[in-house]
């Protein structure tokens, strides 16, 4: 494993590339010189023989004899003279393979088992040749070289002189000389390996130190450059990989920029958005989206669009939406959990242009709707309330103008209508004008200190009439002694109450009971105005602030309400910080809170 894993690296490559190469150029070298100097020393060896045979006179001696077993005793005689000269052993072999004169003991032996025969043969065939071989001792086996040169002419050959050389010393030198070449190929493997692993490393630490780097950044780590430490192709990838590390942390940066921006803009948009794959797997959901469909963060995550929006509004699943968006957006209204919803869709494509998903736009448009709707009841209460009084007065003057009337107790009563009616729609307009002022925030508030007790005493004062009218009980249970000092606009302050009083007033029965009373609690007043009157049914009561609302239309018509009172308090209670509540009960009574914050300052001066 471990010199596979170093095979596969390039220092590890390298390294073996290089030992190789030496040693294949180290053999071929060895191989070449090694034989060349077998070559030499058996050449050597053979010259000397060739030469000794060519110059001394042992050929020409033997070639002069016609008979060479006769001279038996005489050609011994010049071999051991010889042979004292010469290192190597000599026969002379007759035509019978025998061995007549010997430089050893062989002398009168057959040549059959001592010598080559093929080489005897040879020779007696006239020819000078030559073989190297092994002779076996009883110790060793013995490189030698023999040489035959016929006796008494190439033709027909007498014998031969034999001579063999032995060539264990040219061997040694040669395994010798291997050795010394074995040694230093050794030598030049190991200094080659640790070369090449030096020359590696310059080469692989760079791209290491690259590919370290190149991980920290897959991880996100863009703060490390590689340093450069050479001019050469690996010190020029480094530059380019340092470029490259600047420009992507740049581009990453923006886009990562990109992303928190429209993750901002989508996480506080007020329109949901829906990203979902084909598989239904909801890519994206922002927390508008998920308020919408009443789903939390983790069962986005964990379950399928289908099976969330199936509960939602079953025509809008995965395949019905991509089937009906195909040419165009598709835009549509559901209701759900008591709100109405537009929904917008449409598919988005990959780079390839075919169908990733869909992208649903919710919008929440019951408030837009509701609004819509009190604008359009807004124009037909007020056509219908100036409509009521122009159709009298209307009425009432064709009467007058044809002449119809000539008793003037009767024309007199019709213009007080005709006035009443007048009244009526001016009190109608001037309400409508002041709610209009107070939306548009154009009612000039004097907020002032002021004391809430004198307001509330002025404004009993003003409807006291009324009351007594109606033999009405009118029960103030605040301290009229005691100052409430509150920051308002007086006039309005006052407005509010009047309206609050006189409904009170308008809607209890004769002989009816008005408590009012002002209860100071942790720096606020809550003043309160209780009737026993005909109250109001539960259902309406929530309705009783909108404009133009009214329990009991023809009553409070007949009671010359506008059925904009409340309205305008609520208005103008909510300009001064406070809060207006209505509670009531059918047939027992109703009472008004208003809470306000008392002024900060317990200063006399300044006060209304
Ligand atoms: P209006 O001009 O008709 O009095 P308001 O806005 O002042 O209009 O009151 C709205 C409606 O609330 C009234 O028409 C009446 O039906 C109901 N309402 C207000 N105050 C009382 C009350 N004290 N008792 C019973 N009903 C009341």
């Amino acid at each position: 494993m471990k010199v596979k894993g170093t095979l596969n690296s390039i220092r590890g490559k390298i390294v073996l590339i290089y030992c190789l190469l030496v040693f294949i150029a180290t053999t071929i070298i060895g191989v070449f010189i090694m034989s060349q100097l077998e070559a030499y020393y058996i050449n050597s060896t053979k010259d000397n023989l060739s030469k000794a045979v060519q110059e001394g006179s042992l050929l020409i001696s033997l070639n002069s004899y016609e008979d060479i077993d006769k001279h038996k005793e005489e050609i011994q005689e010049s071999i051991d003279a010889w042979s004292k000269s010469l290192q190597q052993e000599i026969f002379v072999v007759n035509e019978s393979f025998m061995i007549i004169a010997a430089s050893n003991e062989t002398k009168g032996k057959s040549a059959i088992d001592i010598l080559d025969q093929g080489l005897i043969l040879q020779g007696l065939g006239g020819g000078s040749t030559e073989k190297t071989g092994y002779i076996n001792s009883q110790t060793a086996r013995i490189p030698t070289i023999s040489m035959v040169f016929p006796v008494g002419g190439n033709k027909d050959a007498r014998g031969v002189l034999y001579l063999r050389a032995d060539l264990t010393s040219v061997y040694n030198t040669i395994n010798q000389s291997k050795e010394i070449f074995l040694k230093a190929m050794i030598i030049a493997l190991a200094i080659t390996a640790a070369l090449g692993f030096f020359i590696a490393k310059s080469i692989t630490e760079p791209i290491n130190n690259v590919t370290k780097l190149a991980k920290k950044m897959a991880d996100g780590d863009f703060s490390q450059e590689v340093s450069i430490k050479s001019n050469d192709e690996i010190g020029r990838l480094a530059e380019m990989f340092n470029i490259l590390r600047l420009k992507l942390n740049e581009t990453l940066t923006e886009i990562s920029n990109e992303k928190s921006k429209l993750e901002t803009i989508l996480k506080y948009m007020a329109d949901g958005l829906i990203a979902v794959d084909l598989s239904g797997h909801i890519v994206h959901a922002n927390p508008s989206a998920m308020a919408m469909l009443k789903v939390s963060k983790q069962e986005i995550e964990e379950r399928n669009y289908d099976d969330i929006i199936k509960e939602i509004n079953p025509r809008l699943t995965i395949k019905e939406t991509i089937e009906k968006c195909k040419l165009a957006p598709v835009e549509e209204n559901f209701e759900f959990g008591g709100s109405n919803y537009a929904v917008r869709y449409d598919h988005f494509r990959d780079e390839n242009g075919s169908d990733v998903g869909i992208i649903m736009i919710l919008q929440d448009i019951t408030q837009r709707q509701k609004v819509e709707k009190m604008q359009m009841d807004f124009v037909a209460n007020v056509s219908h309330e100036l409509k009521t009084p122009l159709t009298t007065i209307k009425s009432y003057t064709e009467t007058l103008i044809d002449g119809a009337v000539e008793d003037p107790e009767t024309e007199k009563s019709f213009l007080e209508i005709i006035n009443m009616e007048a009244d009526r729609m001016n009190r109608l307009v001037k309400d409508l004008l002041q709610l209009s002022r107070l939306d548009h925030q154009q009612e000039k508030l004097v907020k002032k200190n002021c004391d809430l007790t004198k307001l509330l005493l002025n404004a009993v004062k003003k409807v006291e009439l009324t009351a007594n009218g109606k033999k009405q009980h009118l029960n103030c249970l605040f301290d009229s002694e005691k100052r409430i000092l509150i920051i308002g606009d007086k006039d309005s302050i006052e407005q509010v109450l009047l309206n609050v009083l006189s409904n009170s007033i308008k809607y209890t029965q004769v002989g009816g009971r008005i408590d009012i009373d002002a209860i100071i609690h942790d720096k606020k007043v809550a003043i309160t105005v209780a009737d026993n009157g005909i109250g109001i049914p539960k259902a309406e009561l929530s309705r009783v602030f909108e404009r133009f609302f009214r329990v009991d239309k023809a009553r409070s018509r007949a009671m010359g309400g506008t059925g904009l009172g409340l309205a305008i308090s609520k208005q103008i209670v909510e300009e001064h910080d406070g809060v207006i509540k209505l509670e009531s009960k059918e047939g027992i009574g109703t009472t008004v809170f208003i809470t306000l914050s008392l002024a900060a300052s317990r200063g006399e001066s300044n006060i209304d």
